[in-house]
Formats: structure tokens, sequence, C-alpha cells
């Protein structure tokens, strides 16, 4: 650990309350889970993960929040703006601990240029998703996406497995990270690619990627032997996805499926323009910010261009949720948008079900904690083979990192279930400690981003932003303990909109109530913003569910 975070960032466990409250505590003890350097990426510059989405401003910010949610009383709400503690007020009881804006700038002027003004000028910071409210688990948190987006890719495609197939993918960074790991589940082999060496070591030493190569030739003998064998592989290699992959076409390597998850929605600060080491790419973002970027999106114009050919050679190729297409197109490539967004290709049923990346973390510290919650899932939803399969896969071959957590994509009249279930054994005693419960902001009615979670919608409502603003609102009115509001996460500036929710369980009955409500209505959003834009399956849910949606026909 850094000395910036040693003094700083605690690790606290156990059942003692260092607030006023397990609500505040669950704040405390998040926000300081987004920062462990077993979690964070860059917990030295309060970086968490995705390019520079961080969890507080400055360090003086984040003392402040600490100090602030110490004294928190249980009938106070504190405000953060874009990381920094601004106001505490008076509110009740049942009203969120904390709420949370970051990174929002009014439309016209919402791009990179405003952002890195303000940021400069020490008015604000990117929140990303998570990041900035404080409910990121590490890769773990998106495993589960990743590994449901590989399944699907594989019924659509390959006979519902991968295995005999060769996936190529980049960014082996906190969420891109579980890329390898989700391939492997499913059964196939992976080379991914990564520019900085030190994320493959760490995604070796977490077990998210096997094996790590400097060679492109050594990685395709690798991957091509595995998937002769039918053998499941993950191969890191180290190299620059946008020199990589025109290599790999030279050598008429094409992979059965293509993806990538570089940092793409940040050209400063997130990927790394093409025959660049490491060390110039950081002195150049330093001393020539302008021509930086200038060379991040060409670069990213040849990797797409390379994506483009790979597929009409015949590689399934998809978009994973990180705005390379649009760089690419504003660089000229007009068919950039020629394969699909991950949301519309795999996902969009699910979310039409109000089924997403939900998630909760013990706050005992106590990993016996989450197995225990797995074996209620086992028990409770036995009749779900699906998400039995995934939970007895996720206790196998997971690594827990930071506060032990859990994911799996539970869907609306599911989660609230489970809520109470999770409540009744902190109230039991049979968990050490309360149970924070959370979710991405990648999620089925929390998130306006036309390049990705609204891609391509039904009654073409892509870019219309009241959605993520409604479920805020609606998750702080029903008891959430802390609710955000973000600009740009996923896509970066300009192109995105999108609400995170929270909620502790901490065994009280008015906790069980405000469970209900949040855990109904938070999913519920997802639903009704599907079936307002037509889709089918949505408008069966909601009729199926009893969902009052005034002007649904019956
Ligand atoms: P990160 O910043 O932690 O990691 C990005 C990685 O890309 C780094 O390891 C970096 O070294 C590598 N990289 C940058 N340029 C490269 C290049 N030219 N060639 C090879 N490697 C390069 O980011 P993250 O949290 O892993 O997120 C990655 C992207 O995926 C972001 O744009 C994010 O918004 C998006 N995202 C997608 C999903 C999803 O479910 N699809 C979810 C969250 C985030």
């Amino acid at each position: 650990m850094s000395s910036m975070t040693q003094n700083r960032v605690i690790r606290y466990r156990g059942t003692e309350l260092n607030t006023k409250g397990w609500q505040q505590e669950a704040v405390l003890r998040m926000l300081m889970n987004n920062l462990d350097p077993d979690v964070a990426e860059h917990p030295e510059k309060l970086v968490v993960y995705g390019g520079i989405g961080k969890a507080a401003r400055n360090w003086e910010a984040f003392d402040a929040i600490v100090e602030t949610i110490k004294g928190l009383e249980e009938d106070e709400t504190m405000l953060v703006q874009s990381g920094k503690p601004v106001v505490v007020f008076k509110t009740h009881k049942d009203a969120p601990r904390v709420l949370i804006a970051n990174s929002n700038i009014v439309p016209a002027y919402a791009n990179w240029d405003t952002f890195h003004e303000l940021d400069q000028k020490g008015l604000m910071m990117y929140g990303q998703m998570t990041a900035g409210s404080w409910i990121y688990i590490g890769s773990q948190g998106i495993v589960q996406g990743t590994y449901e987006t590989f399944a699907e890719l594989a019924k659509q495609h390959f006979r519902g497995t991968l295995k005999g197939t060769i996936t190529v993918t980049a960014g082996l960074g906190g969420m891109g990270g579980a890329q390898p790991l989700a391939v492997t589940m499913n059964g196939g082999v992976c080379i991914a690619i990564d520019v900085d060496e030190t994320r493959i070591d760490r995604r070796i030493e977490t077990r998210y990627t096997d094996v790590k190569t400097h060679s492109l030739d050594e990685a395709i003998r690798l991957a091509e032997e595995a998937k002769n064998e039918g053998k499941a592989l993950s191969i890191g290699l180290v190299g620059n996805a946008a020199n990589v992959l025109p290599e790999m076409i030279r050598r008429n390597f094409i992979p059965d499926a293509l993806t990538d998850q570089t940092s793409a929605h940040d050209p400063l600060n997130g990927y790394v323009p093409s025959n660049m080491s490491l060390e110039e790419a950081a002195i150049i973002r330093e001393s020539n910010p302008g021509q930086y970027v200038k060379l991040s999106k060409v670069s990213m114009a040849t990797h797409v261009k390379a994506m483009l050919e790979m597929m009409r050679k015949g590689a399934v190729t998809f978009d994973y949720g990180n705005n390379i297409r649009q760089v690419a197109k504003d660089e000229g490539v007009e068919d950039a948008f020629d394969f699909p967004g991950f949301v519309p290709a795999y996902i969009r049923p699910q979310f039409c079900e109000g089924k997403g990346p939900f998630r909760w973390v013990a706050l005992s510290g106590d990993p016996e904690d989450i197995y225990k919650t797995d074996e209620a899932i086992l028990r409770e939803f036995a009749d779900n083979e699906h998400l039995c399969n995934w939970i007895r896969m996720a206790q196998e071959k997971i690594e827990f990192q930071g506060l032990p957590a859990r994911i799996c994509w539970l869907g609306y009249g599911e989660r609230a279930r489970f809520g109470k279930i999770l409540n009744d054994m902190v109230a039991s005693g049979e968990l050490k400690a309360p149970i924070v419960i959370g979710r991405d902001h990648l999620d089925s009615g929390s998130v306006a981003s036309p390049n990705r979670e609204t891609e391509a919608m039904k009654d073409g409502s892509d870019v219309v932003s009241d959605w993520p603003l409604l479920n805020a609102m609606v998750n702080a009115v029903g008891g959430a303990t802390w609710v955000s509001l973000h600009h740009g996460g996923g896509v970066g500036m300009g192109y995105s909109q999108h609400s995170g929710v929270v909620i502790v369980a901490d065994g009280t009955k008015e906790a069980e109530a405000r469970l209900q409500r949040v855990l109904t209505t938070d999913p519920g959003m997802g639903v009704v913003r599907h079936a307002d834009a037509g889709y089918e399956l949505a408008k069966k849910t909601a009729r199926e569910k009893g969902i009052h949606m005034p002007m649904l026909e019956r």
C-alpha cells in the first residue's frame, strides 16, 4: 500500500461500529472497500476502475467524507457533489443517508474538454458508475454479466458452448479483466491483449487469466492447440490492440469471436495509442494532451477497422460497451457501427424482466456470511437451474476481492424476495453482520446510454434520459441507503446518464419495509422502461407481475 492510502484506507471488519449506525457504517466500509488496494486499480490516485473513475475528488475531500460519515446521525443526509461532501441536512430515518451527484454537466457542454477544464480547476471528478457511488466490488462485480454475454453469444452462434472456439479481446482492467474468465467458464479459449503487463499479472494472480506471453506467435499457437483439444484456456498477450489485430490479419489468424474492453471511452486517460510504450504514453499525456488524444483516436479508428475486417472474414464481432465505435466513426470510419453493441445483441431480453447485475456484500468481512447466502439462493431458488449453476460456479472459480461479495442477475420480484431473506438472516443472527445490497448502474432501468444500454431501442427512445432520473428519485423516496446520479459512465462524457442504488439489510423491521419498496421500484423501472418502449416480454412481465402502468394497453 502506498503511504497515501496506507493511513487513510482502512479495512473495517467485524461487528463493532465506527459510526452511529449500520447504515452509516455500510457507507464507510463500502467507500473504504472501493479504495482497498485489492479492489481498486490505482487507489493511490483515488482511482477505482474504468479509466479515471474515482471514489472521491481528492484526499482532502476523502478525509472530509470519512469524518462526516463517522459523525452522521441516523436522521441526517450527507450530500456529495462530484466526490466532495457539501452539506449535511437533517432529513428523517427512512431517507437515504447519502445522496451523490457525479460528473453532471449541462447537456450542451457535456464533453471531455469541459470535464477536463472543470477537473483541473478542482470542481469535478469522473465518477464512472460504481467508483463514485461506492459499490464497486472488483472484477467479480462484472463477471456474471460477462459470462451471460458470452453464454448468449455461444447460444446464438456456437451451439451453446464456446468449447472449440477462440475469442480475441483487449483490455484487462477492472472490468475487462473478467473477460478471460467468462470465456473459459463457457468452455472457450481467449486471447486477451493488454498494453500494460502489470494488468495481466494481476489477472493471473487472481485466477482470471491462465497464462501470459509477449509473443503473438506463441499466443496463437497456444490458442489453436487448446481449441483443437477442446480445452478452456485464457492467454494474456502483452501488446497494443491497435497493433496486434492488424498483425493477426496479416498472419491470416481470424478468431471465432471478437470484442474489446480497452478504456476507449476516455481517449486521454483510458486508451493507449499504437506504437507507444506506457512510459512514453505517460509523458505525452502530461506534456501534450491534445496530441495524445489525437493519436489515441487515430489508433481507435485502426483498431475498429481491423475489427470490421475480422468480422467480414467470419469473426462474430460485438462492441463491449466502451464507445470505441463512436470514436472510430468520428474519425471517418463510416461503417463503424456495422457490428452491434452487446446489449441489443445479447442482453436486452434480460432487461425486459428487470434482470441485471444485483450484488450483495458481507459487511462483517467474513466469507462464511457469503457462503451462507449462497446456500440460501440454492435453497430458495432451487427451481432456477441457471441461477443455481451460476452460484456453484462462482463459489468454485471466483476469488473474493476486498469485502466478500456475490453477484447474480436477479429480476423483478426476485430481488425483493431475496432482500427479505437476507434481512431475515441478519435478524436471526445467522449472519454475523448486516449485508449491503446494490447493483451496477449498467442495469435494466437505471441508464440512458444510446451506444450501449439503450442502443437501438424499439421505439427509438435511445437518447431519452428521463428514466435514470426517475429511477434515482423513486429509489430515494423508497428509502435506499444511498442513491447516486452520474453522467458519462461506461461510454464517456456526453454519452450516458445513469443512477445507482445501495441499501442496507440490517435485520430491522424498518429495513425490511425499505428493502421491499426499493427492491421493487428499482427493477420495476427496468420493466416499465422496456414495456413503454414496446418490448413484448417487458409488457408481459408488467401485466403478469401486476405493475400499474396507466397507459399500458391491457
Ligand atoms: P480500466 O481502465 O481499468 O482498464 C482498461 C485497460 O485497457 C487497461 O488495462 C489498459 O492498459 C488497457 N488498454 C488501453 N489501451 C489499450 C490498447 N490500445 N491496447 C491494449 N490494451 C489497452 O477499465 P475497465 O474498468 O476494465 O473498463 C474497460 C472499458 O469497458 C471501459 O470503457 C468501460 O467503460 C467499459 N465497461 C464495460 C462494461 C460492460 O459490461 N461491457 C462494464 C463496465 C465498463
